[in-house]
């Protein structure tokens, strides 16, 4: 029986918020105090550099916020389940409460957490509030859970969504406050090196410039269904750094944006269709947490796939000196911003995966590293989708063609002047922060020339072609 005067511990992890977050929601209703918790175990320990730094950004950020309602974010670096069994018995709280994570990592720790709370005697609960839908709740008629997107997208877009609570004035605080470290003194920008000088101006971290961000997208949303895959403009959202880290959470943009197009803003349906990609990606790593490992379709395990990730025309992709223009420039873009198009996010991994033959997995990894909207579900699928080895419902073997994609969506070669400063006479300024962006070990400088293609795009593609025709059996145990 839990006390009723006990604190609850709320343990922070990717919902950095105080709105639409049920597990909080709960807490207040209960009327006991509130411990919020942030703990740097091993799996946040683990990051990337680029999304390492953002979570530092968002937990200042959000510490400012819980300071606002008169409560305090406590930060405890170590092993989950020992820092919470600690604060247990330095606090007297009688529970523990979190916002439910999905890949295959976080649900094995919070099982156990659960189990040896709930056997120690404390009260340890699980809420839903990253997704629109819980994983289990979304079938086909058959009951299995869907491979294809756009059935999925026809059986949610009607279903109703949830209610977000708004953000409390203020929460109860406990009686007194356990220790905390200090957010500094982890040193979460250390990988970054000089990067994150240049990638900061680009950064507005926190719940408040989410809904900032989510306000004025609505601004733009009519152009967003023609304009979305434009490279230089600015026609989507910018939302996803906020949903990677929980600066807001997606029942919010489904009810803020719905409403919009049920009071005359045209463009909205695209723009949830697309909020729905992301919640595919999340039940197919539920589903299928191999997404994460291995080719999601067993037919590619045969694929020749080149896993040196020192090879180098390999460094080169990383380096963004294909010598292909708007590769190098989608890679840049993510190193000067720590974001990249969604329509050069495709076209880079086509680029690495077909092209250049080389496993998903390693464009996957270095997302991971260098994007500050990484996000486990959509990288992994994203990456899988464009190799053919994930969820594309095309039934051939798309390889994108760079050039065309260039002149299709960015046919003024604004982007490209806006990231490749090489042969400009007058380079702008995001094209030069690239070089102020990567390691100095790169040796990289503005004035060098821009190289020849590494691989040449008819031959990469002719290569690509060879070996999927070609490719042998699978062996699978
Ligand atoms: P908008 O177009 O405004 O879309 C709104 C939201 O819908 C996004 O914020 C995102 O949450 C979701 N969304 C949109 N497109 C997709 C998609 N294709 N898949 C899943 N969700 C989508 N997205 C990430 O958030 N983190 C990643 O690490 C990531 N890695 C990717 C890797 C590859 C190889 C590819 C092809 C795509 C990847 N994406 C990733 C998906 C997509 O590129 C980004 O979500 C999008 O560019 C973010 O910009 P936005 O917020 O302006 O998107």
């Amino acid at each position: 029986m839990t006390d009723e005067r006990s604190p609850i511990i709320l343990w922070f992890r990717r919902d950095l918020r105080l709105s639409d977050h049920p597990a909080l929601s709960s807490a207040i209703q209960s009327g006991r105090p509130i411990i919020p918790v942030f703990i740097l175990d091993e799996l946040a320990e683990g990051l990337g550099a680029a999304p390492k730094w953002r979570l530092s950004l968002g937990l200042d950020a959000f510490s400012e916020a819980l300071s606002q309602t008169g409560s305090s974010l406590i930060l405890r670096r170590g092993q989950a389940l020992e820092t919470l069994r600690n604060l247990v018995a330095e606090t007297g709280a009688g529970s523990v409460f979190w916002s439910r994570a999905y890949d295959p990592e976080a649900i094995k720790r919070d099982k156990h957490i659960k189990a040896q709370l709930t056997a120690a005697g404390v009260e340890a609960k699980s809420f839903s509030g990253h997704l629109l839908f819980e994983p289990w709740t979304v079938e086909t008629k058959s009951g299995q859970p869907f491979r294809v997107f756009t059935p999925m997208w026809r059986a949610v877009q009607n279903r109703a969504v949830p209610t977000p609570e708004p953000a409390p004035k203020q929460l109860i605080p406990p009686a007194v406050w356990p220790a905390s470290e200090d957010l500094t003194s982890w040193k979460l920008g250390r990988e970054m090196n000089r990067g994150a000088e240049v990638v900061r101006p680009f950064v507005q971290p926190g719940e408040k410039a989410a809904h900032d961000h989510l306000f004025s997208f609505l601004g733009r949303v009519a152009n967003y269904p023609g304009r979305r895959d434009q490279m230089a403009e600015n026609a989507t959202s910018n939302l996803s750094e906020y949903l990677s880290l929980g600066e807001i959470g997606p029942r919010t943009i489904w009810h803020v944006v719905q409403n919009a197009g049920q009071t005359g803003a045209s463009g909205t349906e695209a723009f949830l269709r697309q909020l729905v990609w992301r919640e595919f990606a999340y039940h197919l790593m539920f589903h299928f947490p191999h997404l994460l490992t291995r080719n999601w379709r067993e037919e590619w395990d045969g694929f020749p796939w080149n896993t040196d990730p020192e090879l180098p025309e390999v460094v080169a992709w990383k380096q963004a000196r294909t010598g292909i223009p708007v590769v190098d420039a989608g890679l840049r873009e993510m190193y000067v911003t720590g974001r990249m198009h969604n329509r050069a996010r495709m076209v880079v991994a086509s680029y690495l995966t077909k092209h250049l033959m080389t496993h998903w997995k390693i464009g996957m990894d270095w997302f991971a590293d260098c994007l500050i909207d990484w996000d486990p579900a959509a990288n992994a699928m994203g990456w899988q989708w464009v190799a053919g080895s994930g969820p594309d419902a095309a039934p051939f073997f798309r390889i994108f063609n760079p050039q065309t994609q260039q002149e299709k969506f960015d046919p003024n070669s604004s982007y490209l002047r806006q990231w490749i400063a090489e042969g400009q006479s007058d380079p702008s300024a995001t094209s030069l922060a690239y070089f102020n962006a990567v390691p100095r070990s790169w040796g990289l400088d503005a004035s060098d020339i821009y190289p020849q293609p590494i691989v040449g795009l008819q031959a990469g593609r002719n290569r690509a072609l060879t070996a999927y025709e070609t490719r042998k059996s699978p062996v699978r145990n």
